[in-house]
């Protein structure tokens, strides 16, 4: 096998796993005077308040009586509260059929592909699991500490499943990481911070966590262990995850930016013993254009994606969002905004056109700035929303 392409992230130091507990929708979700609560403020008294003002996004969306509208509040619970039953330890886990069915891992790869494909997903790409991506703690729910078996339902928690409650060391011990990319409705997306993008986004995230659960229950029933990753049960991050299976690459405004979808996506992902033949990472020329194009940075109403250099986080030299700045600005919308996504260059309609511009993007670094000015004077500099439809309000 020929030596892999490197990862086009710069490692300049020791890497150092994540604690999920630190993620900003960790942070929002703890409940005021609890023991998670106060244990994490023990460690981080200097996140109080902040945390505090966080928390106001999850009461906008978690309490549908106070909504503006209640009936877009129940649109996104019908959206995302459901992804929470595939969240389940013996749903994204599970038992390992005793028959091992060995292939080709070529074939195999082929043949899973074709799989999530048909499922729903718009590219899957494979790469190998670095054990730096995998969270150290569990901190956001939901948790399964009390989760028992209920046979012929549910089967419980299968063995080597780890993070069950807040604060629990998390291993993925899998060698594998199959890599899923499943794009959005641009023109919902565009309607900007708004129940139809909510919507979209719920749907989404909802068919990416079937299909992981779907495809990592394949790989168990072929005799290898898989666990699926997803919105409401990740043990990676899933970002560089899909960058070493050569999805795409990390973009200033922190998404992954696909060739095709650009930063209109969800990810979800498959981690897996099962041989396959491992995808190289991608080289879009993404590092270079970020460098001449502001346009998530200039667009984001909260300042959130940075218009300077990239900085070094936990080993790894990359443009850093402001987390807080981003979810403080989602609680005061009441909705998820997606202005980065939508008004990235590179988050186009998939017509011969834009497919001939990302070629050009890719392959002729020269004319990258005067693509920046272009897409500006075609698509304008600023995000400018579009009408919502007339469904699905109520
Ligand atoms: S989602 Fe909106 S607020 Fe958050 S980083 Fe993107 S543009 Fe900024
Ligand atoms: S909008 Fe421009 S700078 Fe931002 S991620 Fe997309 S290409 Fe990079």
């Amino acid at each position: 096998m020929s030596p892999r392409q490197a990862p086009t992230y710069e490692i300049v130091g020791q890497l150092e796993r994540f604690d999920e507990r630190d993620t900003v929708f960790a942070r929002e979700r703890l409940v005021s005077g609890s023991p998670e609560e106060r244990a994490y403020h023990t460690m981080h008294p200097e996140l109080v308040e902040i945390d505090r003002r966080l928390a106001r996004f999850i009461e906008a969306v978690d309490q549908p009586e106070a909504a503006a509208n209640p009936a877009d509040a129940a649109l996104y619970r019908a959206t995302f509260g459901p992804i929470a039953g595939l969240a389940l330890p013996d749903v994204v886990d599970g038992e390992v059929a005793p028959e091992r069915v060995e292939a080709d891992p070529a074939q195999m790869a082929a043949r899973i592909k074709t799989l999530a494909r048909r499922l729903g997903a718009d590219d899957v790409r494979i790469g190998p699991l670095n054990s730096a991506w995998v969270y150290s703690h569990r901190g956001t729910p939901p948790f399964f500490e009390e989760y028992r078996p209920n046979p012929p339902h549910f089967s419980g928690v299968p063995p080597g499943y780890t993070g069950l409650k807040w604060g629990d060391p998390i291993e993925v011990p899998h060698k594998y990481a199959i890599v899923m990319a499943f794009g959005q409705d641009r023109d919902l997306l565009r309607t900007g911070g708004t129940p139809h993008s909510d919507f979209e986004i719920g749907r989404v995230y909802g068919l990416s966590a079937l299909v992981a659960v779907q495809v990592a229950a394949y790989i168990r029933a072929l005799g290898w262990p898989a666990r699926a990753h997803h919105l409401r049960n990740y043990g990676v991050l899933l970002v560089p995850v899909a960058v070493d299976a050569g999805l795409g690459e990390l973009g200033r405004c922190g998404y992954l930016l696909h060739p095709r979808l650009g930063a209109n996506l969800r990810l979800a992902c498959v981690t897996t013993d099962l041989p396959l033949a491992l995808d190289p990472p991608m080289d879009l020329g993404v590092q270079d254009f970020c460098e001449k194009c502001l346009k998530c940075a200039t667009n984001c109403p909260s300042g959130a994606i940075p218009k300077g250099d990239k900085v070094v986080v936990r080993g790894v030299r990359k443009w850093q969002i402001d987390p807080v700045k981003c979810l403080l600005y989602w609680g005061h919308l009441g909705s998820a905004c997606t202005i980065c996504q939508v008004v990235c260059p590179w988050s186009k309609p998939s017509t011969l056109p834009h497919r001939l511009v990302a070629q050009v993007a890719i392959h002729v670094p020269p004319l990258r700035r005067f693509l920046v000015w272009a897409d500006d004077r075609v698509y304008g500099t600023r995000f400018r929303p579009l009408p919502p439809p007339p469904w699905p309000h109520i």
